[in-house]
């Protein structure tokens, strides 16, 4: 594969040395490769998977709605229902628009900030991840990925520390050309970072203050963290809030939801313009609605209770063998930092140890279970991985104690 597509993948991040894993199929939490292994799925796909691979009620709406046509390039009553779902539960979505990828989401949102606002700069955290678009990925601690990225897109991204209160204060009153902030409310892409208490709140306020649009990505954490997202759980209303993975169902899907007022900017309403072939399409919108009617307030608390019990045993076993790591969690994603006691940004993030992480990586592989490739992604829990915590539990464990 590696002549014929750079890398041997699709998406920088699953290549892993000496070669990345080919998955043949999936099911529930378990994934088998070309040869036949067996994996405990910790990775399930860097987070759509919420219920799983192949769920029953998910395989079966998407079957059916192959057979009734995928792509018309006209409204459809699935996107229709899907539309329905995502505002019935996310607080901020007044109005939703239905787009294929989570880049494609937060670079039209942006986009639709600044049409709204007339100003041109955006605020992003160090770390921070929003999709492979020019605007947002700028980030210094990420130099190498400016190549081929012209310094004008670049010049008017801004960048703050994750949970610094003085920084993004200080950026939000140094300037009058901010058109918004935008953030994982947790940040998903440098391991996992949760908020401080009060730091969503305090720069809520902040951006209210200086008229400045807060834009939550929550790609990850919509509809993963509670069944309205990061802003339910932490109770922050942003401005607009660019959905992704969970909502397709395990198929390409993004969106853009917010506040009436900015999004009837939005052509052919507004001014600002955002169109997509295949955006809404009937098959994303069949399979994202299945997903999001199967996850109820009880499969949330099961989740939550999942990650903290394999959580606890991780911590429980780090401590036993006398490994100073830091390990972060928030409801049904988690991940271990390496030689640090704590992480609370991008920066404290990228001072981990790596190489022990990848040593842990490799020997949970050969165990049967197969984590994010990459120190800085996330652990993910699905409904369906109850059964295989303790084997979970067990396998860190072991790999630990030949790590030692
Ligand atoms: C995955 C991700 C994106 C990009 O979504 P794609 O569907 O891969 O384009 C954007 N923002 C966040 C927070 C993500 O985790």
């Amino acid at each position: 594969m590696r002549g014929l597509t750079p890398g041997g993948v699709s998406s920088p991040v699953r290549a892993f040395e000496p070669c990345p894993v080919y998955f043949e199929k999936g099911r529930g939490c378990v994934v088998t490769d070309v040869d036949g292994n067996d994996y405990i799925d910790l990775c399930m796909a860097y987070g759509p998977l919420i219920l799983g691979h192949a769920h029953p009620s998910v395989a079966s709406a998407i079957m059916r709605q192959a057979e009734t046509g995928t792509v018309f390039g006209a409204p459809s009553p699935p996107e229709m229902e899907l539309v329905k779902e995502i505002s019935g539960r996310v607080t901020c979505a007044e109005m939703v628009r239905l787009v294929n990828s989570g880049t494609e989401a937060t670079m039209h949102a942006i986009r639709l900030a600044r049409g709204h606002t007339g100003k041109r700069c955006v605020v992003k955290m160090r770390g921070g991840f929003h999709g492979s678009h020019d605007a947002v990925l700028s980030d210094r601690s990420q130099r190498r990925l400016r190549n081929g990225i012209p310094s004008g897109a670049a010049s008017g991204t801004y960048t703050v520390d994750y949970n610094s209160e003085d920084q993004m204060e200080s950026v939000l009153e140094g300037r009058d050309d901010i058109a918004a902030v935008i953030m994982e409310p947790v940040l998903g892409n440098a391991g996992v970072v949760p908020p401080g208490k009060d730091y969503l709140k305090k720069v809520r306020r902040m951006t209210e203050r200086e008229g400045v649009l807060l834009i939550f990505d929550e790609v990850i954490t919509g509809f993963r963290l509670a069944r309205g997202g990061a802003q339910e759980l932490y109770g922050v209303k942003p401005d607009l809030c660019t959905l992704g993975k969970i909502m397709g169902g395990g198929l390409p899907a993004g969106a853009i939801a917010g506040r009436r007022e900015i999004m009837e900017k939005l052509a052919p309403v507004g001014p600002v313009y955002q169109a997509g072939t295949f955006s809404g399409n009937p098959l994303t919108a069949a399979a994202g609605t299945a997903a999001l009617r199967e996850m109820t307030k009880e499969r949330y608390m099961e989740l939550d209770r999942m990650g903290s019990e394999l959580v606890s045993s991780i911590s429980d076993s780090l401590e036993d063998r006398g490994v100073t790591a830091a390990v972060n969690v928030v409801g049904s994603m988690f991940q271990v930092f390496f030689g640090v006691g704590s992480v609370r940004n991008g920066a404290d993030a990228l001072r981990c140890d790596r190489q022990t992480y990848s040593d842990l990586f490799r020997r949970m592989l050969d165990s049967g279970i197969y984590m994010p490739p990459a120190a800085l992604e996330v652990n993910f829990l699905s409904t369906e991985h109850g059964s295989e915590i303790r084997r979970l539990s067990e396998g860190f464990d072991a790999c630990m104690r030949c790590i030692k």
